[in-house]
């Protein structure tokens, strides 16, 4: 391979089947973790080892193909969490079949946007879904066939009838598909301009990103997966963890007493939690009623986790490390921190994946810059997505081919990389480019701030101006003026929180812990009107 030396590139040694077929990918997998543990709900207790979510799969994948599933049809799923969500999935995906999740709590104009999109054929749901969105489901007339992973719902072939143990899951091989270009998944970007977009992975992107094990070792073989599985880094988390023969812990409700408690029950080597969980569990203050003792592990990833976060995650839990990644539906784990390396960077999201070149692009030349220079994170690799669905996606490409994240960042001389926000977050005050992420971090580390997010006021004739929302400990008395003078004393006069501090109950987050700036945006617009 030719090497660019502006480019920064990933360890090239993952190694990919000749048959680039995700579903056969996982199904030999499995093969040789029959008895092993696969997936259990923290809760509840339930459980399902390799054999059985194999079976499961096959079986159901039988009767798909009966009620006339091909290649090429889209198959949706709406559902909660669920110990049958996984080979459900599975199934699908032997049949050759496009999968789709929808989310249960979705609302009512992002899920028919969705819709619209995909335009599903079948829709494999539970009844939470159906009495939930029941009336949007019904104007879709392009749905065929709906599925019910629940009983009692008459309109739809109960699953239960479908599901059979005869069935030889040795000889079983899923249906042929051209794997570099036949879809697999449609996810959803969960880009915040505009309506999510369908993000379209074929089986090569989806075997790429439950290849790559940054957590290769014999004593980590329990994972917690926090999140949703309609997510890219759920999903795939899930997925690398099972393919290496690991159990999978979830919850239903992932509350925060119901991660606590199933951490500690279910013997956690590995928790895949969101920044603001990590952040959590770093201030929270009575964690001594939970075992932590079998956790070596937490990564984080979706979203910016603060050093002084980690640092006072740290002072807690000294012996558990924190790991960071970083990555996006469109190009999957883009960088990532090996549970090997010695050496972890505090406020690094680590070194790019392996198959994934990365390059950090001047916002206005657009020339390829080198270490310490900000610039936008520009990825490439045979992970990138095939497109968006409906959409012309070279505009989001450059003349180099790369795929322009959106995000600002920068590497250092040892190929570390660091996010500084989202270019559109910038705020700019007289031409001074603030990022909301520094002052959150600074914000972050004062002892009595729970959470903190900062956006831009608009002012006239000056740009914007940070404002600041935050969420403080219960027994607090911290005013304005004390975390107005705390950032000052920390940050460049331009960079001052001129906007103001308003305090409330708690940060707005998406399921992922994104913080979402828009509902802030509109608060600041009412104060004004
Ligand atoms: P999604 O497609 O929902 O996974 O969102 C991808 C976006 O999440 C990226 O473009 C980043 O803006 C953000 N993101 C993911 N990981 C991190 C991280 N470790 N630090 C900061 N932002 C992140």
């Amino acid at each position: 391979m030719f090497k660019n030396e502006l480019y920064i590139y990933g360890k090239e040694d993952v190694i990919v089947p000749a048959h680039l077929n995700f579903g056969k990918y996982m199904l030999d997998k499995f093969r040789r973790h029959q008895e092993g543990m696969a997936l259990e709900n923290a809760v509840t207790g339930e459980t399902l080892t390799y054999k059985e979510l194999t079976r499961y799969a096959v079986s159901l994948y039988i009767s798909l193909i009966r009620l006339g599933v091909k290649k090429g049809d889209i198959v949706a799923v709406g559902c909660e969490k669920r110990i049958d969500f996984i080979p459900t999935v599975l199934a699908i995906i032997f049949t050759g079949a496009t999968y789709t999740p929808y989310d249960v709590y979705s609302g009512r104009a992002v899920l028919k946007h969705k819709l619209s999109i995909t335009y599903p054929k079948y829709f494999i749901l539970s009844n939470k879904f159906w009495d939930t969105h029941k009336d949007i489901l019904q104007s879709f007339d392009c749905i065929k066939t709906f599925i019910s992973l629940d009983e009692g719902l008459s309109d739809a072939v109960p699953v239960k009838d479908l599901i059979t143990d005869r069935v030889d899951i040795t000889k079983f091989e899923p249906v042929e598909v051209v794997g570099q270009t036949d879809t697999a998944f449609i996810l959803y970007s969960s880009r915040t301009t505009g309506m999510p977009k369908g993000v379209e992975l074929t089986h090569l992107n989806c075997i790429l990103n439950s290849a790559q094990d940054e957590f290769k070792d014999e004593s980590l073989q329990t994972a917690f997966v926090c999140g949703v599985w309609y997510h890219n880094y759920d999903t795939f988390m899930t997925y690398k963890f099972l393919a290496a023969g690991r159990k999978v812990v979830y919850a239903v409700d992932f509350s925060e007493e119901n991660v606590l408690m199933g951490m500690d029950k279910c013997q956690i080597n590995i928790g895949m939690l969101s920044p603001s969980f990590v952040s959590y569990l770093s201030k929270r203050e009575d964690l001594e009623k939970y075992n932590f003792n079998s956790i070596k592990i937490i990564y984080s990833r979706s979203g910016p986790l603060h050093a002084t976060t980690i640092e006072n995650f740290k002072k807690r839990f000294p012996d558990i490390k924190v790991l960071q990644g970083y990555g996006m539906t469109e190009a999957g784990e883009l960088t990532s921190e090996s549970w090997a390396t010695k050496e972890t960077k505090a406020g690094s999201v680590g070194k790019p994946s392996p198959c994934i070149v990365l390059k950090i692009a001047d916002l206005e030349t657009r020339k390829t810059l080198g270490p310490k220079q900000p610039g936008e994170i520009c990825v490439k690799g045979p992970i990138l997505m095939k497109g968006y669905i409906g959409i012309d996606s070279s505009s989001y490409l450059d003349e180099e081919g790369f795929l322009k994240t959106g995000d600002l960042g920068y590497y250092d001389d040892d190929e570390y990389f660091y996010i500084i926000d989202r270019i559109k977050e910038i705020i700019n005050y007289k031409g001074c480019k603030i990022a909301p992420l520094e002052l959150e971090t600074i914000l972050m580390s004062h002892p009595d701030v729970c959470d903190a997010a900062v956006v831009g006021k608009p002012i006239p004739d000056c740009g914007e101006v940070p404002a600041a929302f935050i969420m403080k400990q219960q027994s607090s008395n911290i005013t304005e003026t004390d975390l107005i003078n705390y950032v000052a004393s920390e940050v460049s006069p331009l960079m001052q929180l001129r906007g103001g501090v308003r305090f409330i109950d708690k940060i707005p987050r998406n399921p992922r812990g994104k913080i979402l700036r828009r509902r802030l945006r509109e608060m600041l617009n009412d104060e004004d009107n």
